[in-house]
């Protein structure tokens, strides 16, 4: 009887693998005509220098819009995309979109844009991206590609490679999800890094781990060590960023602060933290 159980246990299991293998191919099948279409497009999340509380940057976020199975997050489709190699093709297409929003805007700040470790491993990355910016007319300066140590750690070396290009063309480095992941120390030393992004789980420990706090303060410590600024995601609360404040971290970023947004909605990021400011 207990070896029925567990042989039924292990069918049902194989063929729920199957179910899901099966979803992630028809995804992937459906990416591509997503391109076509023209399914994808961008939120921006503002950051903010934490001092001033201007707006410093915006992030680029990938957005899909299913027909049938509506909105669905990046957190789902990026790791299928980079499976089924596809993430290339939707990768330029975010830079490409990303610029070309940002040089049709009045903005004139930064724009920062997740990019994974299966681009950077690609060899003509570079020379697409240059494309990019010469189609666009998008100046280098204005550009932060923000890259996680799981993302370099496949292929260091291609990845270092591709890093000193990026950055030899004047675009910024941002080491992203800081602290989790891998994080090895040795990275900070060999990596061009021009930021680190601490990873939004240290910012939601604040209130109730003592340990998050110790985290945050060696991490800004860090960043001091390196000369690299240190920007906090996921500020959900006021009381978060007055720790933040008070322990030296540079920049912030959260929904407290502004949520992801169409870029046409941006103006209002700027209002709500007047009102967060007027209100304290
Ligand atoms: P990430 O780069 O670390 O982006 C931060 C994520 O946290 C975003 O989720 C953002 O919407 C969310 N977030 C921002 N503020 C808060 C907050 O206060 N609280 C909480 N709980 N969450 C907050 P999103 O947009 O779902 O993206 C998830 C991940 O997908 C990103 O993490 C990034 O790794 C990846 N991704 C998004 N767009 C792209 C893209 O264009 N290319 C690549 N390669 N990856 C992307
Ligand atoms: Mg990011
Ligand atoms: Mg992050
Ligand atoms: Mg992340």
């Amino acid at each position: 009887r207990r070896a029925k159980t567990s042989s039924d246990n292990v069918v049902r299991y194989t063929s729920e693998m199957d179910q899901e293998e099966r979803e992630r191919r028809a995804l992937a099948a459906d990416m591509l005509r997503a391109l076509e279409e023209n399914e994808f497009f961008l939120h921006y999340q503002p950051q903010f220098d934490i001092r001033s509380m201007t707006v410093i940057g915006y992030e680029a976020l990938l957005r899909w819009k299913h027909p049938e199975k509506g909105l669905i997050s990046p957190g789902v489709f990026i790791p299928i995309a980079e499976r089924h190699g596809l993430i290339q093709r939707i990768g330029d297409w975010v830079l490409e979109k990303a610029c070309e929003e940002t040089v049709d805007s009045d903005f004139e700040g930064r724009i920062a844009i997740n990019v994974s470790g299966v681009q950077l491993s690609d060899p003509e990355f570079c020379e697409r991206l240059k494309g990019t910016l010469v189609r666009t007319g998008m100046s280098p300066t204005r550009l932060e590609l923000e890259v996680t140590e799981t993302a370099i750690i496949t292929d260091k070396q291609q990845a270092l490679h591709a890093l000193r290009q990026i950055r030899s063309l004047g675009i910024a480095i941002a080491l992203d999800d800081f602290g989790t992941g891998y994080s090895s120390l040795d990275t900070l030393q060999s990596f061009p890094f021009d930021k680190l992004k601490l990873d939004q789980a240290f910012a939601g420990g604040l209130e109730s781990s003592d340990q998050a706090k110790a985290i945050v303060r060696a991490v800004i410590a860090l960043g001091k060590s390196f000369e690299l600024p240190v920007l906090a995601e996921g500020i959900e609360k006021e009381s978060q960023l007055d720790v933040l404040l008070a322990e030296g971290c540079h920049e912030v970023q959260g929904f407290l602060l502004g949520r992801p947004a169409v870029w046409e909605s941006r103006q209002s990021h700027a209002e709500g933290v007047a009102a967060i400011r007027s209100a304290s």
